[in-house]
């Protein structure tokens, strides 16, 4: 299979699926440029061999309309002097056949946000899925979705994607591009690389202790890991909001916390398949209270399960920080994915803290650590330890998808 590191683009013209889909400001400048950073290894190589780049992205949810404050000319200085190379701008994705043609070795296009076509994301738009005639829409969108992507192709030699945060998803730039082209003319880039190979660390290259950490706002939405991650982890440390669903279903007392009131058995079956497993279910013993959603609420500690009215869990508290810390520094392998309290706010920051800080001890005695997931990575941002742990993931969805043990659509169009 073909490989970035391996392949000679000389003279090639690669078009590199990326995700430059930074945070921008009210003024259009870029807030953190961590995924345009994430892509250079990738495009310098390509730079350096003597190729040309057509670079293509995403931003925000355009919805497959133009809409100027997502477009992608606002980024075009920075990727300049990321690349140090003037970089080109197509207005328009689908009609950049003529500069991509024009494109000398050494020379970078960027292409204009795909979303602006529904094409990219392949649903129908303004039909709703109760209608009878959806099944039809659907179809023929799958249609020019292909088109689409045959376009973009027509651009390039050689197809690249890079963008493992978008991964999960059967895109037209992300997946359909690449029946396009011959598997020796295909490949993942650099980033992506460097995040599968995490993810196989994790799945199969476990070195025991496994403690997985499982925190954020709702049981629901973690399932799947948690169900996938019980078949392999020693220790599954389970706290943020999804804390008080656990209490409340063992007939605790949880004031005002966040709870999924539909998801108590579901909690509880969790409970008997760890028992089942032998997996060490590590749940929060005491928690930090806000009498209100906010930095400035005043606190209460009190035992997780037994809240006073009028209050609500949004951190743990110091028996639990010992506890967890415990399951977290005997482990050679770690996975952290979500924060243990609301720690937007400092107030209820600490037991996060204290999570990252027993993170960063194992990962200094020896264990592998990956942290991912969009808010577990500004957790870590936000106490400095991003360089602490053994790898930040850059993907969300796809990272946890992966981890479940799911295909990846962008992985597989290319590995087959
Ligand atoms: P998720 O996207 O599910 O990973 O959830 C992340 C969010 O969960 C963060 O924004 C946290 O503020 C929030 N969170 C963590 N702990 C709690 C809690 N005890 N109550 C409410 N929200 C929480």
């Amino acid at each position: 299979m073909a490989n970035v590191k391996d392949f000679n683009f000389a003279g090639k013209k690669a078009i590199v699926r990326v995700d430059f889909n930074v945070p921008l400001n009210e003024q259009g400048q870029i807030t953190d440029d961590t995924r345009i950073r994430g892509a250079l290894p990738t495009l310098k190589k390509i730079l350096a061999d003597g190729g040309s780049l057509i670079l293509m992205s995403h931003m925000g949810k355009p919805k497959g309309k133009v809409k100027p404050e997502l477009s992608l000319g606002q980024i075009v200085d920075a990727v300049s002097a990321a690349l140090d190379v003037k970089v080109q701008f197509a207005p328009d994705c689908a009609k950049a056949a003529d500069a991509a043609a024009a494109l000398k070795p050494g020379e970078v296009l960027l292409l204009e946000n795909l979303r602006y076509y529904p094409e990219e994301e392949g649903k129908p738009v303004g039909i709703d899925k109760a209608d009878p005639a959806f099944e039809e829409a659907k179809k023929a969108m799958k249609e020019s979705q292909k088109e689409f992507a045959k376009t973009l192709a027509s651009y390039a030699d050689v197809y690249v994607n890079d963008a493992f945060g978008t991964a999960h998803r059967k895109h037209a730039s992300t997946a359909v591009v690449a029946e396009y082209f011959d598997a020796d003319n295909k490949m993942v880039g650099l980033l992506m690389e460097k995040e599968l190979t995490a993810v196989d660390n994790i799945l199969t290259n476990i070195n025991r202790p496994f403690t997985a950490i499982m925190g954020g706002s709702k049981v629901s939405t973690k399932i799947g890991i948690i169900e996938n991650l019980m078949e392999k982890v020693d220790n599954l440390i389970l706290c943020g909001g999804m804390t008080y669903t656990f209490m409340k279903a063992m007939g605790g007392k949880i004031g005002n916390s966040i709870c999924e009131d539909d998801k108590l058995q579901l909690a509880l079956d969790i409970m008997e398949k760890a028992k089942a497993k032998g997996v060490n279910l590590v749940l929060g013993e005491d928690s930090i209270c806000g009498d209100d959603f906010s930095n400035d609420a005043n606190t209460l500690e009190c035992p997780a399960n037994d809240i006073p009215d009028g209050w609500e869990g949004l951190d743990i508290g110091p028996k639990t920080q010992v506890k967890f810390a415990e399951a977290i520094k005997e482990a050679k392998t770690i996975l952290w994915n979500g924060p243990a309290g609301v720690f937007e706010f400092d107030t209820f920051a600490v037991g996060s803290k204290a999570v990252a800080d027993a993170v960063v001890e194992a990962t200094k005695n020896g264990a592998f650590s990956l942290v991912g997931g969009g808010d577990s990575v500004a957790c870590v941002n936000k106490f400095g330890y991003a360089d602490q742990v053994s790898y930040v993931s850059t993907g969300g969805g796809a990272l946890l998808e992966a981890i479940e043990g799911k295909v990846l659509p962008g992985v597989a169009a290319i590995k087959g």
